[in-house]
């Protein structure tokens, strides 16, 4: 999507439309990016809401920086869960969960001596994170509607499962943030946002700063460099594996090469999001 600023307006008003009829919000960000990949606005849209975050694509994420960014939502007053969406794995954790926060809010509506109604909810988070994804694994079958179309939001739907648990059966999409330049990278490297927006080889030499930085043995094995080859400058090791590859002087191939070898995981897991150690950033901020 191209978020305009009539999107933006509109994407936030049905979202704040959905919230009025849910008791708590499922919050999706992409594992790999749990900070780059939320909007910048949710806090002021959700307010008190009850919240759990949902790391999605924990699959894809180095697991130990999983581990540190759930204790960090948790320390910022959020529930949090790691689920891999694709494969279902740690989605039954949710609806307990839910529970879990409502009763100890007291929040869950009841009426006296009757047990309390099912927890209304919804799935908010930017485009891509897995949403879709996510209702579809819930629902247990192709019930959600996939695309992420801003402004179609007809009748609400609930799905149901089971007494426990109604959920909007459409999520509400908010925008990526986009006014920091390392984080445009970081999501165009996830393949969160289309290739046109960014120089290929801008990309790819971002790409190559982290991994060396990260995980310096991933880029030695996928692409047989020695030690020395790892410490020349970014630009010419593009070049080198460019040449490696049999692309011969094309960079721009190269470049697409390494951009999805990321995105598909074979560079192995990773997380772009760095929660102890800022300099890299901060690096790749002012490139
Ligand atoms: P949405 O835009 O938030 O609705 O995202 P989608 O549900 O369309 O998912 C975006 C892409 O991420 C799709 O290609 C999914 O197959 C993929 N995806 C979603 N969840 C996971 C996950 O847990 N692991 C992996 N590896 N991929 C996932």
């Amino acid at each position: 999507i191209q978020w305009f600023p009539g999107h933006m307006a509109k994407a936030r008003r049905e979202v704040a439309e959905k919230l009025k009829l849910v008791d708590i919000v499922f919050e999706i960000v992409d594992a790999r990016l749990p900070a780059s990949s939320r909007n910048p606005m949710l806090d002021q849209l959700i307010q008190q809401k009850p919240r759990i975050v949902l790391l999605n694509k924990g699959d894809l994420a180095d697991p130990a920086e999983t581990k540190k960014w759930q204790q960090y939502f948790i320390e910022q007053g959020y529930s949090a869960l790691t689920i891999n969406a694709n494969q279902g794995k740690g989605i039954n954790k949710i609806v307990p969960e839910a529970k879990r926060i409502l009763d100890a809010r007291r929040t869950r509506p009841q009426i006296k001596g009757m047990k309390p109604r099912a927890i209304r909810a919804m799935c908010l988070g930017v485009p891509n994170v897995g949403k879709s994804t996510l209702l579809n694994r819930l629902a247990g079958k192709n019930m959600a509607r996939t695309g992420n179309t801003p402004g179609v939001t007809k009748g609400q739907q609930w799905l149901k499962f089971g007494k426990e648990l109604e959920l909007l059966d459409t999520p509400g999409i908010l925008w990526p943030k986009f006014d920091d330049q390392a984080i445009g990278k970081k999501l165009a490297l996830t393949g969160a946002i289309k290739d046109h927006v960014l120089h290929m080889d801008d990309l790819a030499i971002f790409g190559l700063d982290f991994f060396r930085a990260y995980y310096p043995e991933a880029l030695t094995e996928r692409y047989q460099l020695s030690g020395e080859e790892l410490l020349l400058d970014t630009p010419d090791l593009l070049m080198l594996i460019t040449e490696k590859r049999g692309y011969k002087d094309d960079y721009d191939r190269g470049s697409r090469m390494i951009i999805q070898d990321i995105r598909d995981g074979r560079l192995g897991r990773y997380t772009l999001d760095r929660l102890d150690e800022e300099e890299w950033q901060d690096e790749a901020a002012v490139d």
